[in-house]
């Protein structure tokens, strides 16, 4: 079913390198991401730390693609899969917090909701969306996430990646070309932390914002369906959820993909849908959306992989 592109009889596996780490051979990457879909990575990756990353990127064949996945929270893997490396920062050499003042510097593999308890301990807000956002510190800043009036870009300070040469260098906001819930920067960079600055707060004062944004997001939003978040972005000065629904996509359906009842701007798998029906459901409402109002929905999910 999983073409080989590279023409090895053994397949990708065999023209790897020697790492320390893990290789999973024919991964099946739906269990890695929120709507549970999606095809098998030819080879998923988890480096043991960083010198295991970089051996592995200095020394693999270097037309094999390497794909960089996070908490899967805001992906749509199609059925067919992803050709060649998925690489996941899942080891605690990845996951690792350090606080210096009102800095708190994070690895890319922590859920960003693991660091509740630091930011409460050493007193330090402002950082709370943060920490109640899905996904993995990698994820929140390759999508510039956002939420409660803040997004990532108002609170970055520096990061540190990984080029594909396996070096590591500091990088400032300027070269991440920060915009709304995206961030441009070379494909094969590799996010490894990143720091932040919060501002001074009370313990008893981080946990009431928290609790207050976990509760807004329990009322609001199919938190605990399969789902990719947003689906689309938010038009200038409009909502992308208010255009789906006057468009009379509430509720609407493909296979087993709906749109969420509770906010229409999330798609849900319901069960047994297919990556595919989650993406024909996207683009059936961004035909609606437009037929209605003229205006073209751009999706907020990234979609990777091949179809089957
Ligand atoms: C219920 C729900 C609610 C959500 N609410 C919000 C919200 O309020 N605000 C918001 O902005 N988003 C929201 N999202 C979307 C999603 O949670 C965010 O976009 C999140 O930041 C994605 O992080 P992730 O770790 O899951 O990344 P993934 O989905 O795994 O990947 C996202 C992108 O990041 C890249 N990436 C991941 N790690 C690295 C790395 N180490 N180096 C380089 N690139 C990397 C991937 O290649 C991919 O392009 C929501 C999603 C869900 C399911």
């Amino acid at each position: 079913m999983f073409k080989k592109i590279f023409g090895n009889k053994e397949g990708l596996i065999n023209s790897l390198p020697q790492v320390r780490g893990k290789y999973i051979e024919n991964a099946k990457l739906a269990k890695y991401t929120w709507f549970g879909v999606g095809g098998p990575a030819e080879v998923l990756f988890l480096p043991e730390d960083y010198d295991d990353l970089k051996t592995f990127l200095l020394l693999k064949p270097k037309e094999i693609p390497v794909t960089v996945i996070g908490g899967g929270s805001n992906l749509l893997i199609r059925d067919g899969g992803i050709l060649g490396v998925v690489i996941k920062l899942d080891t605690p050499a990845f996951q690792q917090i350090h606080i210096d003042g009102l800095e708190v510097t994070v690895g890319a593999g922590l859920r960003n909701a693991d660091l509740k308890k630091e930011l409460i301990a050493n007193e330090i807000g402002g950082l709370e969306f943060i920490c109640s956002v899905p996904g993995r510190i990698g994820g929140l800043l390759r999508t510039n996430a956002g939420c409660f009036g803040r997004a990532v870009s108002d609170a970055f300070v520096n990061a540190h990646i990984m080029n594909e040469w396996g070096e590591i260098y500091e990088v400032e906001a300027g070269d991440f070309n920060f915009s709304y819930r995206n961030s441009l920067f070379p494909e094969s960079w590799i996010i490894l932390d990143v720091t932040f600055k919060g501002i001074i707060s009370t313990a008893e004062n981080i946990k009431k914002v928290m609790e207050e944004q976990a509760e807004y997001r329990r009322l609001r939003q199919p938190i605990n369906k399969k789902t990719g978040g947003s689906t689309f972005k938010n038009p200038d000065g409009l909502a992308a959820w208010k255009l789906i629904d006057e468009a009379g996509c509430r509720g609407l359906k493909v296979g087993g993909a709906e749109v969420s009842d509770m906010h229409c701007n999330f798609l849900i798998n319901t069960g047994n849908a297919t990556a595919d029906d989650i993406e024909k459901l996207g683009e059936l409402i961004i035909e609606k959306v437009k037929e209605k109002t003229a205006i073209t929905l751009e999706w907020e999910i990234r979609r990777m992989g091949v179809k089957k």
